[in-house]
């Protein structure tokens, strides 16, 4: 599968660069994982937003849904070729522990809210993906997504602070993108991780490629990814980048 950083701030975007969206393709099935903020023109660079399957949600902070509404407005407004076609109903992936933001990804013959919970073992399209509660604010899910054909497992761990339950979710992922929004010295935060405390998820799941986003504006990030290569020197870290593909 082919994973595609469309933006990775925490919070709020700069520089032209966005919050939290990945793109996740394999064959010609095309799933967006969150939508934050400048995502949908991040998107377009790489794929027509009339082209993508499903949209998931990992929860409803401003920061990774900020771009769901123009999303809709998109896939109603433009059309696909000159004979005025539209695009498919798209299916949006979202818990419903939060009815009224669950409410909003239907969108009548444009997007179809699909929910989903914890203990669900969800088929999307070439993809199976299961979920892990993590801690943050509002509810908000991790989600292990395997590559039916292949095997290959992402493990994205949405936005949380540190729980031992990352180890066993990741276990022998290939890749680990983890929200990494601290640096040394903020551990057990109950919001967002550390440098340390992902890297240590990634050496003790036995992960061989750690991501690091959702990540701080007005920071030194090579001092956060030399601290994760501090704690783990065998795993291969790496910065999230707008445009950044990673072939898992
Ligand atoms: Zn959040």
């Amino acid at each position: 599968m082919k994973l595609t950083i469309l933006g990775y701030w925490g919070g709020y975007p700069t520089r032209n660069e966005g919050t939290s969206s990945y793109l996740l393709e394999s064959g010609d099935y095309h799933l967006l994982v969150d939508a934050g903020s400048a995502s949908l023109i991040a998107l377009e660079k790489h794929l027509d937003p009339l082209e993508l399957d499903a949209l998931l949600l990992t929860h409803y902070h401003a920061d990774h849904i900020a771009d769901v509404g123009v999303l809709q407005y998109t896939r109603q407004l433009k059309r696909l070729d000159n004979n005025e076609r539209r695009a498919s109903v798209l299916p949006i992936y979202g818990h419903q522990e939060d009815i009224e933001n669950f409410s909003r990804l239907t969108m009548d013959r444009i997007t179809k809210g699909v929910g989903y919970s914890k203990d669900d073992v969800l088929t999307v399209g070439p993809f199976e993906i299961t979920f892990m509660k993590t801690l943050h604010p509002v509810p908000c899910y991790a989600i292990r997504v395997k590559e039916i054909n292949t095997g290959r497992v992402l493990v994205f761990t949405a936005d949380s602070g540190y729980l031992p339950q990352f180890i066993p979710f990741s276990q022998d992922a290939d890749v680990l993108l983890a929200d990494t929004n601290f640096f040394k010295g903020m551990e057990n935060h109950r919001v967002h991780m550390t440098s340390i405390e992902v890297a240590r998820i990634a050496k003790e799941a036995k992960i061989p490629k750690l991501i690091l986003t959702h990540l701080p504006q007005e920071a030194d990030l090579d001092l956060l990814k030399a601290q994760a290569i501090n704690e783990s020197p065998k795993t291969e870290v790496i910065l999230a980048k707008k445009d950044l593909i990673i072939h898992i």
